[in-house]
């Protein structure tokens, strides 16, 4: 019996180990993939409060030692099932917790157009910082006009020849210092108010063709793609008794799901800012109550 078993090991499921934990919990955490959330994907981090500049990757893993010299049980395993008397069904097993704590995050957002599941790794990519590598004096392309799309065309602009920027709109949603940064550089080209609508190549990427809001269409060659438009949540599997929006787990004050014991964090709920800050307090949160209500 644990006490609290937390699903997701992005930065608001181990924060809220780090809280459970701290407070002589039995946690268990699971995750299916690798700790760390999406923050392992970003280049950079730098507006989290108290670190003026660090790499999403050397962020995640500070965090999970964290948690690991903590006491937490780690599963790499992925959850199949979830009942409302807390019982965790994965790949492997089955087990029992007092408590729930979906931090499930969100995972990349798919085009969904041709050649895009093909073509992974063959020129296709979502996360810059693992494959930019591959791209040194090459020419690429990102997608995109969130956060990640911008510090992904500012990494990969030190690393390849050139690199487009595409973007559906003429305004970006991530922050404008990165904007600004990137319109300082001369080997990065804005493709504005325009989509990807083929992915072209035999084998292998070569080309993309774009078309605008006016419905010209260009083809441009290129040798990477950099796809960076936003997440999903992934939250299918809780369905069947926990509530849903639009994919994304609903709560009426932003811990507490619609079962007993079963709570939220981080990305994967309802809520209005995604941030890395953000996920930390949900994490928090979503820990303090649980014991609380747990040791009632
Ligand atoms: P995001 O902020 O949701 O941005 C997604 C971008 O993709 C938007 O520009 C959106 O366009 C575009 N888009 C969505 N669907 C599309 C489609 N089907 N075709 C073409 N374009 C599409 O996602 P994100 O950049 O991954 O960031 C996620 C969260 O993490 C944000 O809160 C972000 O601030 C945060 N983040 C923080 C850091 C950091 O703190 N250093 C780094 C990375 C991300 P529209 O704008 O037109 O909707």
């Amino acid at each position: 019996m644990y006490d609290i078993i937390i699903v997701g090991a992005g930065p608001a499921g181990l924060t809220a180990a780090i809280y459970a934990l701290r407070a002589n919990k039995k946690v268990l955490i699971f995750e299916s993939k690798t700790y760390g959330g999406q923050i392992v994907n970003a280049s950079l981090v730098e507006n989290y409060p108290g670190i003026k500049s660090i790499s999403g990757f050397e962020l995640a893993t500070n965090l999970y030692n964290q948690v690991k010299d903590l006491g937490a049980e780690f599963k790499f395993e992925t959850v199949i099932n979830i009942t409302e008397d807390k019982k965790v069904t994965t790949n492997k097993d089955t087990y029992q917790a007092k408590a729930i704590i979906l931090a499930t995050g969100a995972e990349n957002r798919k085009l969904n157009i041709n050649n895009e599941t093909e073509f992974i790794g063959k020129g296709i990519s979502y996360c810059a910082t693992c494959d930019g590598n591959f791209y040194k004096h090459k020419t690429v392309a990102v997608n995109g006009g969130g956060n990640t799309a911008l510090e992904d065309a500012i990494y990969l602009s030190n690393i390849a020849d050139k690199v487009y920027l595409i973007h559906r709109r003429d305004e970006f949603r991530g922050e404008n210092t990165y904007v600004e940064e990137l319109k300082k550089k001369d080997n990065v080209e804005f493709i504005l108010n325009s989509t990807i609508t083929s992915i072209n190549g035999n084998q292998k990427l070569e080309s993309i063709t774009v078309t605008d809001n006016n419905n010209n269409t260009k083809n441009i060659s290129i040798d990477g793609l950099f796809i960076a438009i936003g997440q999903t949540p992934k939250n299918e599997i809780f369905a069947n008794i926990i509530n849903l929006d639009n994919g994304y787990i609903a709560s009426s004050d932003g811990v507490h799901t619609n079962v007993e014991g079963i709570y939220v964090a981080g990305d994967t709920r309802v809520k209005e800012l995604r941030q890395l800050t953000t996920a930390v307090s949900d994490g928090a949160i979503a820990a303090t109550t649980a014991i609380k209500e747990m040791e009632k």
